[in-house]
């Protein structure tokens, strides 16, 4: 049984631990670096419309370039070679990846489902297959973590799915605040939904299912036992916003997630920006605009990290997106900022017509960053769906 407990809430702080803001029913982005700019855009919204239209219905076969390919042995054998590897990790496309630490298995924003949308004939669809067919082919799940409700994220048939598998009924879901209405009306019960707000750390530990809860000194000593596996997962922030009605907009928190073993660390960034900049912005005053602080914060209070995933793209309209999603450079800052040993590159190359560029064009404009910044490229991973990173146990 995976007991679950929120540990001591950690001193906030806006220059060390920054804690989240809600004004009313909204929850906000309490950094100059999330400031809305100036838009010279023009036609823009024609031309999304089109494109939605258009590329939902017919351009299909754009983008197939991304392998997908799964190993299922070296999935399902992991707890068996689990005494020589600290973490691995598997991308799943998009924002999904699939964490096996420290014997728990644990799936991050599993937007696995044919289309990111509330309608299922038109909206952002998978170009890339996940790679399995049923969730019966993957270990048992024990913990499936949510950064937001945006649909490209939070899919509720994945959800269903992944529930609907007789040996996943017992995995219990974190989320951000105000989302466990979301998941009760999915039908998980609410014993199963652990709600966190940004610096909120959930100590997970593995106990025999004999052991009496409610048996006080029984609980104590499995909690403190050495034989007993433990991790420690928290939420930390993320520059973004939530909504999937029209009618919600950021009534629900958004976050990233740390996860940490005695042996291996983990930084799931989610869906983020890292500095507004406004349209048609010149190279040479881009760091004249604010930067998003959280970054240093989880880097400085988790790290430094064995592995990060960090996202990129949609680029365009840039006064638009690089207030909640990043370029290359956000990306390699990002990586520098959280002090990640190896980070992993997420939200291209999947989800077609999420946005009007080329969901391709992320892994060449990475390197193009990291040759500039002289950072050895071999610290940021561009992967194929189903992709194994492993980090060793130290002998
Ligand atoms: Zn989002």
């Amino acid at each position: 049984m995976n007991y679950t407990r929120k540990l001591p809430e950690r001193e906030k702080n806006p220059e060390t631990c920054c804690p989240s803001v809600k004004e009313g029913k909204i929850y906000k982005n309490p950094w100059p670096s999330a400031t809305w700019r100036k838009s010279t855009y023009k036609g823009l919204l024609a031309r999304r419309i089109y494109g939605y239209f258009t590329s939902s219905i017919f351009g299909r076969e754009k983008n197939q370039q991304l392998k997908v390919d799964l190993d299922f042995e070296a999935i399902n054998n992991y707890h068996n070679d689990d005494k020589n590897i600290a973490m691995q990790l598997i991308w799943l496309g998009h924002a999904a990846f699939l964490l096996q630490i420290n014997s728990f298995t644990i799936l991050f924003d599993p937007m696995l489902s044919k289309r990111a949308s509330p309608l299922n004939f038109i909206g952002p669809y998978r170009c890339r297959n996940r790679g399995f067919q049923k969730f019966s082919q993957l270990p048992p799940i024990d913990f499936v973590i949510l950064s937001h409700n945006h649909y490209d994220h939070l899919d509720k048939w994945t959800i269903q799915e992944i529930y609907a598998e007789e040996k996943n009924k017992k995995a219990k879901v974190l989320c951000p605040l105000d989302l466990k209405p979301m998941f009760l009306s999915l039908g998980i019960p609410e014993n199963q939904i652990i709600e966190c707000d940004w610096w909120d750390d959930i100590e997970v530990t593995r106990i025999p299912e004999s052991i009496d809860v409610n048996d006080e000194k029984a609980l104590q000593e499995s909690l403190t036992s050495p034989s007993n596996r433990k991790i420690i997962i928290s939420a930390v922030p993320s520059q973004h916003f939530s909504g999937r009605t029209g009618f919600d907009f950021n009534e629900t928190l958004w976050a990233g997630w740390v996860v940490k073993s005695q042996e291996a660390s983990y930084y799931f960034a989610g869906d983020t920006g890292y500095r507004s900049l406004p349209d048609d912005c010149p190279k040479e005053d881009i760091e004249k605009y604010p930067y998003c602080p959280v970054f240093k914060q989880i880097g400085n209070i988790y790290g430094p990290f064995d592995m990060a995933s960090i996202p990129i793209g949609p680029f365009t309209p840039v006064n638009r997106m690089s207030r909640i999603h990043t370029n290359a450079n956000d990306a390699v800052n990002l990586h520098t900022d959280c002090k990640s040993k190896h980070s992993i590159l997420m939200h291209w190359g999947t989800l077609e017509n999420l946005g009007v560029d080329e969901i391709e064009r992320g892994p060449d404009e990475l390197h193009k960053e990291l040759i500039k910044k002289n950072i050895p490229l071999d610290e940021f991973h561009e992967v194929y769906i189903g992709q194994i990173l492993k980090i060793e146990k130290k002998k």
